[in-house]
């Protein structure tokens, strides 16, 4: 499979059913958290990037073998940039009535036509970190025609249309947005917005840069209280369900580490399967250079 990767445990959606849409790494920020690397391709066109066609034909395939929580869009780079987006969630929605939630950055909602491709889905997760735009333009680094204005305008016109779940994530980062008048005025605006639920989060995976740090628990214990009852910290969250892989184990933890770092916990975890087998697994995949190693805050992790 080249577009459809899982179903894999996912924090916040159960078993997820992955699609990537962009090539790595297409975005229109290149943020400093993020966990697939430094963005090499900064746009913010939609376009065609790989095959609608194709896409659904994988799709259809997998579904006919697995029925998992969610079919979320996500992967490589940001999912309203593809032009076909909208065309992809009404046909798992029509075909198989599979929950669709798409995980995007937020930044293309300024554009009616981006609202428009998304209004079939089941979820919307969006992310708000800051509305302050030096902040935005340090934690994001987004392409030049952004800026945090036309961001929260966009998240207040497709709340005004979307009648589906809208989750905001607002990525923490120690000594970037964690201060009390950044959260403050945060507060306000996400208020304005009135999402459905407000998901904290902090840097957990290796980032791309290391200047990315995250914040510690009573810090995000104390922000979940400043923003009230819909907020809850995702960061380190327990993962809930079993994948179902297909293939052989070395199979199923490339095919893991390929949408990002994970640890030999997390795979286990992840496949119901014993840890000793999954340490041995990656070891193999380590030697011969099919897994590369890192450490982050004194974990190991995989990227494939
Ligand atoms: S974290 Fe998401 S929005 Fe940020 S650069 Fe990575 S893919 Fe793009």
């Amino acid at each position: 499979m080249k577009y459809v990767f899982g179903p894999v445990p996912s924090r916040r959606l159960g078993l997820s059913l992955g699609v990537d849409l962009i090539p790595p790494k297409t975005c229109s920020y290149d943020c400093l958290y993020c966990q697939i690397g430094k963005t090499t391709c900064k746009v913010i066109e939609p376009s065609a990037y790989v095959p609608g066609e194709a896409v659904v034909a994988e799709l259809d395939e997998t579904l006919a073998k697995v029925k998992p929580d969610y079919v979320t869009f996500s992967g490589s780079g940001e999912p309203t940039l593809h032009v076909e987006l909208g065309r992809i969630i009404a046909n798992v929605k029509g075909r198989t009535g599979v929950k669709v939630a798409v995980l995007t950055n937020g930044s293309l909602l300024y554009r009616p036509e981006v609202r428009e491709r998304l209004l079939k889905a089941d979820m919307v997760m969006p992310t708000l970190s800051t509305v302050k735009e030096e902040t935005f333009r340090l934690i994001h680094q987004p392409h030049d025609d952004l800026s945090v204005s036309r961001v929260i305008e966009g998240l207040k016109s497709f709340r005004k249309s979307y009648r589906g779940r809208l989750f905001i994530e607002v990525m923490l980062l120690a000594g970037f947005n964690d201060r009390d008048e950044e959260i403050e005025a945060l507060r306000h605006v996400i208020l304005e917005i009135a999402p459905d639920r407000v998901q904290l989060n902090t840097v957990v995976r290796p980032p791309a840069n290391a200047k990315a740090i995250p914040l510690d628990r009573t810090r995000l214990e104390y922000i979940k209280r400043v923003f009230g009852e819909r907020a809850e910290i995702i960061a380190t969250a327990p993962i809930r369900d079993k994948q179902h892989f297909r293939g052989t184990l070395s199979d199923a933890v490339l095919e893991m580490a390929r949408r990002r770092p994970v640890t030999v916990e997390d795979v286990a975890g992840a496949l119901d399967a014993p840890l000793f087998e999954v340490d041995k697994a990656v070891k193999a995949l380590v030697h011969k250079g099919q897994l590369r190693e890192q450490t982050h805050l004194g974990k190991d992790y995989y990227t494939a």
